[in-house]
């Protein structure tokens, strides 16, 4: 049966991606070798490193002035390196749910932490507005993308400092402003690569505001130096996130990826609206997420929940329960997730109304 995989992360990469890769596991480069056994070091993966770092530079359009870097550790190893580098007396964080509140517990270790807004009344099912960024604070961090509550920050702030966004689930989805930010850092195994591989673009300038004695991995103007390679780099996963760049790049770029993100989660939330057991998580339109579509059973067919997820799943739809900490259902619809799916997803829902 074909399947179709919503799964939140590690999630769908594209087909172009998956063969690119058995060809290099296989034989890389027509070295004789696989490219799981090859050094780091070595001439043909030097040249991976550097077309990873320009094709990112091409993709989003990043101004001179900024550095790239590939790094292990997850997204979650960014959550307390930034403020241990960054964090002298105060930083403000921006409280939109799970993932940014992991910012928030670790920045908590290093100075005091100012929460200037939280949707945390609603379960996190909107995007707090209207609040003030106080002008002392060393940094202004958001999750940009919330993977977990369906909610997505679409526009590039304006902030009085220097502002960094976790967009771990939103990278290569749409166009973006970096010059905006100092920092964008990521988990790369939703939307471009498998685990094991977390991309940070970084503005050199501040790297300037480190405010104390940094360990070696840590240190990002290490990594920098180094070109991603102080210690052995997730090699594997940052060829195959060089595979998906060259994907994204040959569709037609980051503007093409969120033609059909936009394209793909309009569908979805037609259906859910239209249908007359669901109803979406995120209320209003502007806060919803292009890329973890969570929705519910309305309260009178609750009881449905279960029935649900095992009715898509007979039917080859993949990762459509949402997570364990917010129930319901949620469908991630990342970059590489064809239309034939989401046209599945619809049709489960409505032969799934028709059921009842
Ligand atoms: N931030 C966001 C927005 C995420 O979705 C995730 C992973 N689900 C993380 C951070 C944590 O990433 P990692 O597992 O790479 O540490």
């Amino acid at each position: 049966m074909k399947k179709h995989n919503f799964n939140p992360g590690p999630a769908i990469l594209p087909d172009y991606t998956y063969e690119k890769s058995i060809e290099a596991i296989k034989d890389f480069n027509n070295s004789g070798l696989s490219i799981l056994s090859i050094s780091h070091r070595s001439k043909d993966f030097d040249a991976v490193m550097d077309k990873a770092v320009t094709t990112t530079k091409q993709l989003l359009d990043i101004p001179e002035g900024y550095s790239v870097i590939f790094l292990g550790g997850g997204a979650t190893t960014q959550f307390f390196t930034i403020p241990y580098n960054f964090l002298g007396k105060k930083a403000a964080y921006l409280d939109t749910g799970t993932w940014a509140l992991g910012g928030i517990k670790e920045a908590k270790l290093y100075g005091e932490v100012d929460v200037v807004a939280s949707s945390k009344d609603k379960n996190y099912s909107y995007i707090p507005r209207n609040y003030t960024i106080p002008t002392d604070a060393d940094y202004f961090e958001i999750c940009s993308n919330n993977t977990i509550e369906g909610t997505e920050i679409l526009e590039d702030y304006d902030s009085p400092v220097p502002l960094i966004a976790d967009m771990s689930s939103d990278i290569f989805s749409r166009p973006v402003d970096v010059s905006k930010y100092v920092m964008i850092f990521g988990g790369a195994q939703k939307n471009f690569a498998p685990a094991g591989v977390t991309i940070v673009i970084i503005k050199d300038s501040f790297l300037d505001h480190v405010v104390r004695p940094v360990p070696t991995m840590c240190d990002y103007k290490v990594h920098i130096e180094k070109n991603s390679m102080k210690n052995t780099p997730p090699v594997f996963p940052i060829y195959a996130a060089l595979m998906t760049m060259e994907w994204i790049v040959d569709s037609g770029g980051v503007k093409e990826m969120e033609k059909r993100a936009i394209a793909r989660s309009d569908k979805v939330y037609a259906e859910i609206e239209r249908n007359k057991l669901f109803a979406p998580n995120v209320s209003d339109p502007a806060d919803r997420s292009r890329m973890n579509i969570t929705f519910n059973l309305l309260p009178e067919y609750k009881e449905l929940e279960g029935a649900f997820v095992d009715f898509t799943k007979e039917r080859g739809l993949v990762g459509i329960k949402g997570h364990r900490s917010v129930g319901g259902f949620r469908a991630s619809c990342y970059n590489a997730l064809p239309m034939e799916s989401v046209d599945a997803l619809i049709a489960a829902m409505k032969d799934f109304e028709k059921k009842i």
